[in-house]
């Protein structure tokens, strides 16, 4: 049979080496498009400054939101739990990977939260897959606002679900798109505070719709555990919800400053989740250090509770100070803030330029969110100083109205609090 492949006719491409092709070709497209994306190389530990690429800047990219992932006692607690737990956990919780970490974070988790129970996943994005893929499947319908994490995304179209996208915190296109859906519903899916905005869900209006046509509420707190609410209890417990939530996924990689996550929950959907979670079963257990990690994390963060407040201070500051140089920074209040552009090369061009300035912060373009709002995506830490995140925002301004992109100063300003 060898003689037949090797006689095909001259000019056609063999298989292996068309896909090869493809790659070159799509990897020119993003090019041509502006669109290729390239890492940079970070050469210290993670902070509010770090040397990039031989350089000191101040980073304004970082989920790291406390500092946490550089804390001498976080550091401390992985190094002990590598030394005593060792560097992996072998095997997936079901198999022989669950062990003492992982159950004595689970119980700090559940009571940080004031829930029953607490299951931990290999990452958020594992977490919002795992969950909604468990609680939904075919012959549902989720409902997931639009401009929800990819995870959450991802996780409810492998529950095979239908799906319906609702208009970003509009609860009248969610009300209709219920009605509709009568007995079918079975969760609505959404984050607490929105990954690219900055923005926080409608989460008591939520709940409601979730209570009256009785379907599940989740709430991916990946952005507002240790960020907002009371304690950095996220934007459910800033809202005063606790029992009408049933599901909270938070992260243990972002103001935790470790690796993980979490879903808590009901005794018994963590038993669900034990039994039908895809990404529990089959992965292995997350490593005790990064465990390890996270327990003296959350402990520093229930002990210390001030730092939340710091970095809402500090947040407050940056948007005050960018709103003074012209930038329109949407309406949030949380520690992310949109700095919008609107066009994908400007945004680029506006990244690119303050970060000649020592300022790093992310362009963030289509189709990580919608066509026209392409942003420079600034993040907020405890630990920045005052004076540098107005220093950074004076260097945005600067930028940005060389770039024309400034509206007119006679434009009032939006109170920051
Ligand atoms: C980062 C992020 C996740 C995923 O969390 P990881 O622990 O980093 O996988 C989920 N949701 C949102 C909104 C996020 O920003």
């Amino acid at each position: 049979m060898r003689g037949v492949r090797a006689a095909a006719p001259s000019g056609a491409v063999p298989e292996r080496l068309r896909s090869a092709m493809d790659v070159a070709a799509r990897l020119d497209q993003l090019q041509a498009a502006k669109l290729r994306r390239r890492l940079r190389l970070v050469e210290s530990s993670q902070g509010p400054r770090v040397t990039l690429e031989g350089r000191e800047v101040i980073v304004l990219c970082s989920s790291n939101y406390l500092g946490l992932a550089d804390n001498p006692r976080v550091r401390q607690a992985a190094a002990d739990a590598a030394e005593r737990w060792g560097a992996g956990a072998g095997a997936s919780r079901l198999a022989c990977g669950n062990m003492g970490p992982h159950e004595r974070l689970e119980r700090a988790i559940a009571e940080f939260h004031d829930r029953p129970a607490a299951l931990l996943f290999g990452s958020g994005y594992l977490a919002n897959v795992g969950a909604i893929t468990a609680l939904a499947g075919e012959g549902d319908i989720v409902f997931a606002d639009e401009l929800s994490h990819p995870s959450v995304i991802d996780g409810c179209r492998l529950s095979r679900a239908h799906r319906f996208a609702y208009r970003h915190r509009d609860l009248e296109h969610l009300a209709w798109g219920l009605r509709k859906a009568g007995d079918r519903a079975a969760l609505i899916a959404t984050d607490g505070i929105f990954a690219l905005d900055g923005d926080v869900a409608p989460l008591p209006e939520l709940a409601e719709l979730a209570a009256r046509h009785r379907c599940r509420l989740v709430v991916n707190e990946a952005h507002a555990v240790g960020t907002i609410g009371p304690g950095g209890r996220g934007t459910v417990a800033a809202a005063g919800l606790g029992g009408e939530i049933d599901v909270i996924v938070g992260s243990l990689s972002k103001a935790l400053g470790s690796y993980g996550a979490y879903v808590c929950a009901s005794e018994e959907v963590r038993e669900l989740l034990i039994n039908c979670a895809r990404p529990f079963i089959f992965s292995t257990a997350p490593p005790p250090p990064a465990v390890g990690a996270a327990f003296a994390a959350l402990r520093m963060l229930d002990s210390r509770p001030g730092v939340v407040t710091q970095l809402r201070r500090n947040a407050a500051a940056l948007r005050e100070a960018l709103a003074e140089a012209g930038l329109d920074i949407g309406g949030g209040r949380t520690q992310i803030v949109p700095v919008m552009v609107g066009d994908s090369a400007r945004a680029m061009e506006l990244s690119e330029r303050v970060l000649a300035a020592g300022v790093y912060a992310e362009a963030v373009r289509p189709p990580a969110v919608p066509e026209g709002t392409a942003r420079l995506r600034l993040a907020v830490m405890a630990n920045h100083r005052v004076d540098e995140l107005q220093n950074a925002a004076h260097t945005i301004g600067r930028a940005a109205r060389e770039l024309g992109l400034t509206r007119g100063a006679e434009r009032e300003l939006p109170r920051a609090a």
